[in-house]
């Protein structure tokens, strides 16, 4: 991808994060901004890390590690964001930061064991289904507290909070509404785990949205590399 197209889609962006939480209610000044790479190459990281970020989200487990190898040059925070399978999880203990996806007390567990002895624990958060639609992956709200407490005790993970990927909708009431009902869970979840920080949510999109709910972390993958082939 073109280094000059590249800054200008990081200049516009990062305008709208920073006009989007000054408006916000919730204040929050240092929203990261995770650049989700999947199905991009590994030169184009290289460009979006000389421009100035260093946070990067995958999917897919098969075309990532290629990438974090090709890159491991470079001080990159890797997130890993796509569904997890119990049979995968080794590589993802072993070469990610973070994982945004975690619904089942089975997948954290492994996690936390395959966790190199030495590496500081696996951020974590909680993937919610808060569009609450049967074929979507994510934990129920009402599944929610039990989960949380069964992490939380795990030596090789931390706990950071929660995410979820809304069904897509138009405009900003019908927008804001998911992520005002994952911010609200957030809140009522942090009586029992104070030690949460982390509100996952927005995408290129919505991220006015989920900014104005709250978020922590918008996940952008379009508005910074354009459209994906697939
Ligand atoms: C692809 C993806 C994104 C980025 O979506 P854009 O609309 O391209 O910004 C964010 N989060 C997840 C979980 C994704 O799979």
């Amino acid at each position: 991808m073109d280094a000059q197209r590249l800054h200008d889609h990081i200049t516009k962006l990062e305008e709208r994060v920073r006009r989007s939480s000054q408006k916000s209610q919730f204040g929050n000044s240092d929203i990261l901004v995770l650049a989700v790479s999947k199905t991009r190459p590994a030169e184009d990281i290289r460009a979006a890390h000389a421009a100035g970020l260093s946070h990067f989200g995958e999917n897919y487990l098969q075309e990532a590690l290629p990438k974090i190898e090709a890159l491991s040059d470079l001080r990159l925070t890797w997130h890993f964001i796509g569904p997890v399978q119990s049979n995968k999880t080794r590589p993802v203990a072993e070469h990610f930061d973070w994982v945004h996806t975690v619904d089942r007390e089975k997948i954290a567990r492994r996690l936390s064991e395959q966790r190199p002895p030495g590496r500081a624990p696996l951020n974590i958060c909680l993937q919610v289904n808060i569009s609450g639609e049967p074929s979507k992956s994510g934990v129920s709200l009402e599944e929610l507290p039990r989960l949380a407490a069964a992490v939380r005790e795990l030596p090789g993970v931390q706990l950071r909070g929660l995410m979820s990927i809304p069904a897509q909708a138009e405009g900003e009431e019908a927008q804001r509404r998911p992520h005002r009902a994952l911010r609200e869970a957030f809140e009522a979840l942090r009586e029992q785990c104070p030690e949460i920080d982390t509100l996952s949510m927005g995408m290129s999109a919505d991220l006015e949205a989920a900014i104005a709910e709250g978020a922590t972390i918008v996940r952008i993958g379009t508005a910074l590399f354009g459209p994906r082939g697939r």
